[in-house]
Formats: C-alpha cells, structure tokens, sequence
C-alpha cells in the first residue's frame, strides 16, 4: 500500500460559540466590493449586474488573537474587516429564498491584502491572487451558530485600529446580501460545509504596520482581534 511522502497539511478549524466542537474550513471565497461607499473609495464605478470573486487557500485562515506577519513585499499592507459565512449544508443552485438554510453561522474576518501589488495587477487586468492570497491574510473569530445570530439585516460592523474607529457601517448596506451572494455562487461551485465566505468589507479600508493592533466587532457575532507583527 502506497503512503504518503510527507504529511499533507491539515484543514485549519473555527471555533464555534457555545460547543466544544470545531469546524473544518474548506474552502475561502471573498466578495469584492459589496458595499459602495468601499467601491468608490477603491475608485470603482458601484455595479450591480453580478457579484464578483476571488479565492484564498485555506491555509490562509488563522485564529483570532493571532499576530499576522506584515506580509512581505507589499508597502501597502490594508486591512478590510467583513461579516464571515460558514456554509453548514451542501448548496447547489439554492435560491435566494432557500440560501441562508445552507448556512452554519457567522463570524467576523479580516481580508488582508497587499494594496499596492492587487492595484498594480488589476491595472494591467492579471490576476490579483498576490495581492489577496497571502498567508496568514484571513483571521476569523469564533463561530455564532445561525440560531444565535439570526439572518443578516442591520448589525453594525466595525473594526478599530489601535483603539480608532476606521470602519463602521451595518451590514444592510451590502449590495449583494448573504442569500443573493450563496444563491449566484451555488451556480458556480458545488458549496459544502466548511466553507467559508467573506462577504466584502464596507469603506474605511487602510494601511497597516508592526505593532499595529486591529479589532473588529459584527453586532450578535462577536468579535475578531489580531496584532501585526514584523514581517518574517
Ligand atoms: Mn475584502
């Protein structure tokens, strides 16, 4: 019987709020700009015909309380906090109407990026993977099962760096809402438990440093604190 040659890598898991139990993350989709005052900051014309995506390695996801290395070669190390989806069924063409039953529960994440090298692609239309799939990019607190958090509507989001304010919107101010961005994506992927989404990040987005410590809270789904250290 043949073996492994080395050990593949395990799935990283998420707490869940009020179990002993964890979940394995599959796989990371994040939106991109879902909501418009964060569209526009990034120069953005605000567009409303389909949401669009992008990818992160599982591996990328980290716990909270975690220090994230300042990523190297970027001079423009950007936080964007967003409201996390754990996909706790298999959803394949759902429907809008049947999507949020599909969903384990909610968390709060971090999608950091490398600014300068994402702009610097996205201007010569190449992919963008640099500047978002970096290790150590997707910090996510513990879980909130669905029954604890209820549907998304109207929490409020936000997220302090060092103590000051930099974000705060609520989450009906997205363009797609978590069912209308599970329904499009079930088109697409074959969804299963333990993936994960990130939802988009409202305005506010800015430069990080060592040192720095960011922490975000979502209303009913707690909160997210990470701490940058120097790169490594
Ligand atoms: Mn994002």
């Amino acid at each position: 019987m043949s073996k492994l040659i080395f050990p593949a890598a395990p799935a990283p898991t998420l707490p869940i709020v009020g179990s002993d139990d964890r979940i394995p993350v599959q796989r990371v989709f994040c939106v991109g700009r879902n909501y418009e005052e964060h569209a526009r900051e990034m120069g953005q014309q605000v567009e409303r015909d389909e949401p669009f995506y992008f990818t992160k390695a599982n591996e990328t996801v980290v716990p909270t309380d975690s220090v994230v290395p300042y990523a190297q070669g970027t001079e423009n190390f950007h936080y964007e906090f967003e409201l996390v989806v754990v996909m706790g069924a298999p959803a394949h063409n759902v429907s809008v109407a049947d999507a949020l039953s599909k969903v384990f529960g909610y968390a709060c994440g971090l999608d950091m990026t490398r600014r300068d090298l994402q702009l610097k692609k996205r201007a010569k239309q190449l992919p963008w993977d640099i500047g978002k799939d970096i290790e150590s990019s997707a910090p996510i607190s513990a879980v909130y099962p669905a029954a604890k958090f209820g549907a998304p509507a109207k929490q409020k989001i936000e997220m302090r760096q060092n103590g000051v304010t930099r974000q705060s919107s609520d989450l009906s101010f997205m363009i797609w809402s978590v069912a209308e961005i599970i329904s499009h994506l079930s088109t697409l992927y074959h969804l299963r438990p333990g993936d994960v989404i990130l939802s988009g990040t409202p305005a506010g987005v800015g430069p990080c440093k060592p040192g720095d410590v960011l922490e975000g809270t979502i209303e009913g789904a707690g909160s997210l604190k990470v701490t940058i250290g120097q790169p490594v």
